[in-house]
């Protein structure tokens, strides 16, 4: 699939400078933090929910191995399959083997963020195969031939008569006006595809080890169809998706709901185990659980970045990110964004094509303090700029000269006699000095900087004589 992380900023600076995008990114940003915020107050216990829930993907990940066993052996035990693929192409190849002996032709799919890691869509396509994504933000993502926008909401960017156009050019609907109709229309359109489809593909969001079940929420039905109506289903997960068992199941379910979009429960919640057995009316015939590692068991090892497999989806950092919520999904040029992106991203791709990303965040820590697993992003977001720009100085985020300003600045500011010193010394000269084009030129950023900062050439005094004044520091406040 096309990845485009290495072009983060001219994405990022096109999407700020489009005046529709900001007007929905900054929608997005109310609306999902008023949803997820009202959710919390009105638990008593959240702080202590999300402790728990951190411990339980903790001892998981660190159990792993014996939880991945027992997962397989309880399917098996209920009649479906279980194939370990070691990344993408062996995903792609295990579920092409798995069609072409069921004589698959028509396929429907159920939103899953580890099918859009892995280009699944494009390789089923490529082999002749009829796909058709039938969540309703997907199926418009697929119709319009992005990729999504959001992890919760892949096609959330777009307004009601962006997709009226779409249904109208792609599938010839006419006078598509109100959501309502939209939807009814989309409605209309996938009931055949359920009807006729031979091969049912969904992601999972839990899979119990001491139960064999895997649990997938969702909020349209279409989940329901995918995984009852077809011959053949085949759920794909990420090796991090195991949960030990339905106790920990319940709390990691809370908390992804209530995170994700405020709801206590999702409208529907599917537990699903095995096939189909002789008095059920419906279910698979066959049932295949594919569990990916593609460059996890790499993260798992690394006890810097283990934590990133705690995430359970909820899109939550996303949400409350200020850089999210201006540059938005399409700038981090792949399947993930927002914080957990912009450390997943790096880590999965194993390579200097997602180098900016963990520099797309102000570390303010809003991503830890609403992450319902209380993954330590910002620390994490750190050691990925370290290991970029110290580890492997060819990464090209800094240059030289930038690499050389930077140490310089640094190195001042850690001596604040020094600091102070020169910041008396240049005050008189500041506004010409800054306005020398050779200054000007051998300053990184200085002109960037300056658009986000006019109060630094006010008159009004700095920041530490004001701190110092006020007796702010001896009062130990701040
Ligand atoms: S990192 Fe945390 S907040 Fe972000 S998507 Fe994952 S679980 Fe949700």
């Amino acid at each position: 699939m096309d990845i485009r992380c290495e072009h983060f900023p001219e994405l990022s600076r096109k999407a700020v400078n489009d005046s529709h995008l900001q007007r929905v990114l900054s929608d997005i940003g109310e609306r999902f933090k008023q949803m997820r915020n009202s959710a919390f107050q009105e638990l008593e216990n959240g702080d202590e929910l999300r402790a728990s829930a951190h411990n339980i993907k903790k001892h998981t990940m660190e159990n792993l191995h014996e939880y991945l066993i027992m997962l397989e052996k309880n399917i098996v035990n209920s009649g479906g399959h279980v194939h370990f693929a070691k990344d993408a192409s062996d995903a792609i190849r295990i579920i092409l083997e798995i069609a072409d002996s069921g004589k698959v032709r028509s396929i429907v799919k159920g939103k899953s963020m580890v099918t859009e890691e892995t280009g699944l869509n494009e390789e089923l396509i490529s082999h002749g195969y009829e796909v058709t994504e039938t969540d309703l933000g997907e199926f418009i993502i697929q119709l319009s031939g992005e990729t999504p926008f959001h992890i919760v909401g892949p096609a959330i960017h777009k307004n009601a008569k962006d997709i009226s156009k779409l249904f109208h050019d792609k599938l010839g609907a006419k006078d598509l006006k109100t959501p309502e109709e939209m939807t009814m229309f989309a409605r209309a359109y996938l009931r055949e595809r359920f009807l006729n489809a031979d091969m049912g593909i969904t992601g999972v969001n839990f899979a119990v080890a001491r139960t064999g079940h895997i649990v997938i929420f969702e909020n349209e039905g279409n989940i329901r169809f995918t995984t009852t109506i077809p011959r053949i289903h085949v759920a794909v997960m990420g090796i991090e998706k195991v949960v030990p068992d339905l106790n920990s199941l319940q709390v990691l379910m809370n908390l992804l709901a209530l995170s994700c979009t405020g709801q206590r429960l999702s409208c529907y919640v599917s537990m699903l185990k095995g096939t189909k057995k002789q008095d059920e009316s419906d279910g698979a015939e066959q049932f295949h659980l594919i569990i990916l590692d593609n460059g996890r068991t790499e993260v798992l090892a690394d006890p810097d970045f283990r934590e990133i497999l705690y995430c359970i989806r909820c899109g939550a950092c996303l949400n409350f990110c200020p850089v999210y919520l201006k540059a938005g999904g399409h700038s981090y040029g792949w399947v993930y964004s927002g914080p957990m992106g912009s450390v997943l991203s790096p880590e999965l791709l194993m390579n200097n094509r997602a180098r900016y990303l963990p520099f797309a965040s102000t570390l303010c820590g809003r991503c830890y303090d609403v992450c319902p697993v209380m993954i330590d992003l910002p620390s994490m977001l750190l050691k990925l700029r370290q290991r970029f720009t110290e580890k492997k100085p060819s990464s090209g985020v800094l240059s030289p000269r930038e690499r050389a300003f930077f140490f310089t600045y640094s190195e001042i500011l850690k001596r604040s006699t020094i600091y102070n010193i020169l910041s008396f010394l240049i005050s008189p000269f500041k506004r010409v000095l800054l306005k020398n084009p050779v200054i000007r030129r051998h300053i990184p950023y200085l002109r960037i900087w300056e658009q986000f900062h006019k109060s630094e050439f006010s008159d009004r005094p700095p920041f530490r004589v004001t701190w110092d004044k006020k007796g702010l520091k001896d009062e130990g406040t701040g």
